[in-house]
C-alpha cells in the first residue's frame, strides 16, 4: 500500500453519543470483524470498559476497503482509531490523534453539541486535521438534524453540507462513512524514500510476546529483523514481529510510510517504551518527532494493602498494570496509620477509580486508597517552596511559618438548558468560580466558561451539577494556572492521635464545614467499639468538630438461640470476613468504605 491508498482516522465524541458503536458497525461493513460477533463494543477489551460502559484506552484497528475513486476500484488501508471521551482520558486522545489526518466528530442527532464535543473539536482543530461531522443517532424519536447542523456552523463554522446523518444502530447512512473519508481526508504525508521515523503510541505488556508497541510509521519503512533505536533512551533493539492490528495482530513483515501497526523488540519492560519517543534505524541521524506533552497528574492518592501484609503483592500488582497504563505515576511512601504503600498521581478522580478496579480484577490485589489531594504548592518563611502530593507531608503545626500558597485551577467548559443558568452560575460560585465567558449556542442551549479551583471539581461537582440540571449538564475542563489561596491543612484524630491518612488540605473558608463533615461521615461508618472513640477534626492545635462512638461488647453469638455448631461457626466466619476489609488504626478498627466515603466531602 502506497501512502495514497491509505487513510488513518479517529473518531472522536463526547460520551455516550455513539464512537465506539460507530466503530464496530465500520469494522462489520468492512468485514473486519463478524457482524453478530455477540460482542457489543468489540475494542473495548478491558473488563472496566464492558462494565461502566466507557472506552479507557484508545485502540486502533487496520480495515481494508474498496473504494471507486476516479473510476477505478482501488483497496483502501484505513487504520481506525477509537478513543476516549471521557475528560480523564482526553490525554489519550491528543496522543491518538497525532497519528491521524483526519476525524469524524460525531454528535448525538437529539443531544446535539456537549461539552467534550467543544474539547475535542478544537483539539483535532489545532492538530490541523480534517473533521467530517457526523450527526449520529437520527433514529431517535428527539432526533432534529436541523438544530445540530445550525449548531455546528455557530460553533465551528463547519458547512451544514458536509455533515453525515447516520444511525449506528439501525446502519442508516453508513454506507457514506468510509467514502468520505476516503475522499475528504488526505493520507498521510511522510516521504517513503527518507529514513524512517516512527512515533510511538503506546504499549502494552503481553504474557507470551513481552512489550507490544503501536507505531504509526510516519517516514520510511520498517522490515523485521532490522535494528531500531529510541530518540528518548538511545537504546537499541531488534524487531522480532512487525504486523498490523486487525485488530487482533496480523504479522506482515513490514510496515511501510504512513502505516499504524505493531512491534515486538524484545523490550523487557514498558518502561523503556516511552509513548511519544521516535524511533529510527540504528546508526541513521534523524530529527526526533515533535512527540507529545507529557501527561499532567491532577489528583494524587495513597495506596495502601488492605490487609497489611501484602505490600510485595501491592508492589507487584502495581507494577504490571502501569505496564499498561503509563500515565499513572508511582512512587513509595509510608504512613504511620496504614504501613507501606504508594503516593501515585492520577489524570482525574475517574482514572483514580479505573486504576483501583483494574488493581483489584485484573491483578487481584485489595487496596486501600486514602482521601485523594490535588498538588499545591507551598511557600515557607525562608523562602522555600514545596509541592505537596500528600496533605501528611505538611506540618500539622510549622516551625517554619508557611508564607504563600498555591492551588491549581482548571479552565471548565459547561454546555446547558437555558433555564438552567441561574442555579449553575450559583453551584460555580459556592465552589469559587469565576466566570470567563457566558453565550449561548442556540436558542436552547447556554454555553459557560469558568475559571475554578481544580479542588472544587475533582469530587462530586459533576454529579452536582448534574443533579441540578436534571441531568443536561455537560462538562469537560483543561488544566489552568495556579492561584493563591488561602489553604489550610485539616487533622483527623482519633482517639487523640492523628491518622496521617485521613489528612486533606482545604480553603480556610470551607474548613470548618468541612470539619464538620468529615467527623460525622467518619461515625457512621466506625463500628461501636469495646471503648469508647472521639472523632476529632482540628486545625493546628484548634479542634474544630467532635465526635464519640460509645463503647459497646459486639457479640455475634448472641444472637444464637439453640446450640447450633455449624451456624456459630458461620457467623463466626462471617465476623472474620468483614474483619479483613478493617483496617486497624492505633487501636480503632476502620472499614474500607470509611476511606471511600472521606472523599466525597468537599
Ligand atoms: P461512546 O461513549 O461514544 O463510545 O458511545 P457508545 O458507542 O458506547 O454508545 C452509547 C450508547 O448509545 C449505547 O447504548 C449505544 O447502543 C447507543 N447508540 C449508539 N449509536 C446509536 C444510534 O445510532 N441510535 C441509537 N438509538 N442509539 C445508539
Ligand atoms: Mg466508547
Amino acid at each position: 500500500y502506497s501512502s495514497d491508498k491509505i487513510r488513518n482516522f479517529s473518531i472522536i465524541a463526547h460520551v455516550d453519543h455513539g464512537k465506539s458503536t460507530l466503530a464496530d458497525r465500520l469494522l462489520e461493513l468492512t468485514g473486519t470483524i463478524r457482524k453478530g460477533h455477540g460482542q457489543p463494543q468489540y475494542l473495548d477489551k478491558l473488563q472496566v470498559e464492558r462494565e461502566r460502559g466507557i472506552t479507557v484506552k484508545a485502540q486502533t484497528a487496520t480495515m481494508f476497503h474498496k473504494h471507486s475513486f476516479l473510476r477505478t476500484e482501488t483497496e483502501f488501508l484505513m487504520n481506525l482509531i477509537d478513543t476516549p471521551g471521557h475528560v480523564d482520558f482526553s490525554y489519550e486522545v491528543s496522543r491518538s490523534l497525532a497519528a491521524c489526518q483526519g476525524a469524524l466528530l460525531v454528535v448525538d442527532a437529539a443531544q446535539g453539541v456537549q461539552a467534550q464535543t467543544v474539547a475535542n473539536f478544537y483539539l483535532a482543530f489545532e492538530s490541523n486535521l480534517t473533521i467530517i461531522p457526523v450527526i449520529n443517532k437520527i433514529d431517535q424519536p428527539t432526533a432534529d438534524p436541523d438544530r445540530i447542523k445550525a449548531q455546528l456552523k455557530s460553533m465551528f463554522d463547519l458547512d451544514p453540507s458536509e455533515a453525515l446523518l447516520t444511525s449506528a444502530k439501525t446502519g442508516q447512512g453508513l454506507e457514506q462513512v468510509l467514502p468520505a473519508v476516503i475522499e475528504r481526508i488526505p493520507p498521510p504525508p511522510g516521504k517513503s524514500n527518507s529514513l524512517l521515523r516512527m512515533l510511538l503510541l503506546d504499549s502494552y505488556y503481553d504474557e507470551y510476546k513481552g512489550v507490544i508497541c503501536h507505531v504509526a510509521v510516519v517516514d520510511g519503512a520498517l522490515q523485521k529483523g532490522e535494528k531500531i533505536s529510541s530518540a528518548a533512551t538511545g537504546q537499541s533493539y531488534e524487531v522480532l514481529d512487525v504486523g498490523i492490528m486487525h485488530p487482533e495482530l496480523i504479522p506482515t513483515g513490514m510496515l511501510l510510510t504512513g502505516q499504524v501497526g505493531y512491534i515486538v523488540s524484545g523490550m523487557r519492560s514498558t518502561k523503556e517504551a516511552r509513548v511519544g519517543d521516535t524511533l529510527y534505524h540504528t546508526r541513521s541521524t534523524v530529527e526526533p518527532l515533535p512527540g507529545f506533552k507529557p501527561a499532567k497528574h491532577m489528583v494524587f492518592s495513597g495506596l495502601y494493602p488492605a490487609d497489611g501484609s501484602d505490600f510485595e503483592a501491592l508492589n507487584h500488582a502495581i507494577e504490571r498494570l502501569t505496564c499498561n497504563d503509563a500515565s499513572v505515576s508511582v512512587t513509595k511512601e509510608s504512613s504511620s496509620a496504614l504501613g507501606l504503600g504508594f503516593r501515585c498521581g492520577f489524570l482525574g478522580l475517574l482514572h483514580m477509580d479505573v486504576f483501583h478496579q483494574r488493581l483489584e480484577q485484573e491483578h487481584g490485589a485489595h487496596v486501600i486508597s486514602t482521601v485523594p489531594t490535588v498538588p499545591y504548592i507551598f511557600e515557607y518563611a525562608d523562602g522555600s517552596k514545596k509541592h505537596i502530593h500528600n496533605p501528611a507531608t505538611l506540618p500539622s503545626n510549622p516551625k517554619q511559618r508557611v508564607t504563600a500558597c498555591w492551588e491549581p485551577t482548571v479552565t471548565a467548559t459547561i454546555i446547558i438548558p437555558s433555564e438552567y443558568v441561574g442555579s449553575v452560575i450559583t453551584l460555580c460560585s459556592e465552589r469559587r468560580g469565576e466566570q470567563l465567558e457566558h453565550s449561548f449556542i442556540d436558542s436552547q442551549r447556554a454555553f459557560m466558561k469558568y475559571r475554578l479551583p481544580l479542588r472544587e471539581i475533582v469530587v462530586d461537582f459533576y454529579n452536582e451539577l448534574k443533579s441540578i440540571t436534571s441531568g443536561y449538564a455537560s462538562f469537560d475542563y483543561e488544566d489552568a494556572d495556579y492561584q493563591d489561596s488561602d489553604l489550610v491543612k485539616l487533622d483527623i484524630l482519633l482517639n487523640g492521635q492523628p491518622v496521617d491518612a485521613m489528612a486533606t488540605i482545604v480553603h480556610r473558608l470551607k474548613a470548618q464545614r468541612v470539619g464538620r463533615e468529615l467527623v460525622e461521615k467518619l461515625k457512621k461508618y466506625i463500628d461501636r467499639q469495646m471503648f469508647e472513640i472521639t472523632i476529632q477534626a482540628a486545625i493546628g492545635s484548634k479542634v474544630i468538630a467532635r465526635e464519640t462512638v460509645s463503647a459497646m461488647r459486639k457479640n455475634v453469638l448472641a444472637k444464637c438461640y439453640g446450640g447450633d455448631v455449624t451456624r456459630k461457626r458461620k457467623l463466626l466466619e462471617k465476623q472474620k470476613e468483614g474483619k479483613k476489609r478493617m483496617k486497624r488504626i492505633g487501636s480503632v478498627d476502620i472499614p474500607q468504605e470509611a476511606f471511600h466515603e472521606l472523599l466525597k466531602v468537599s
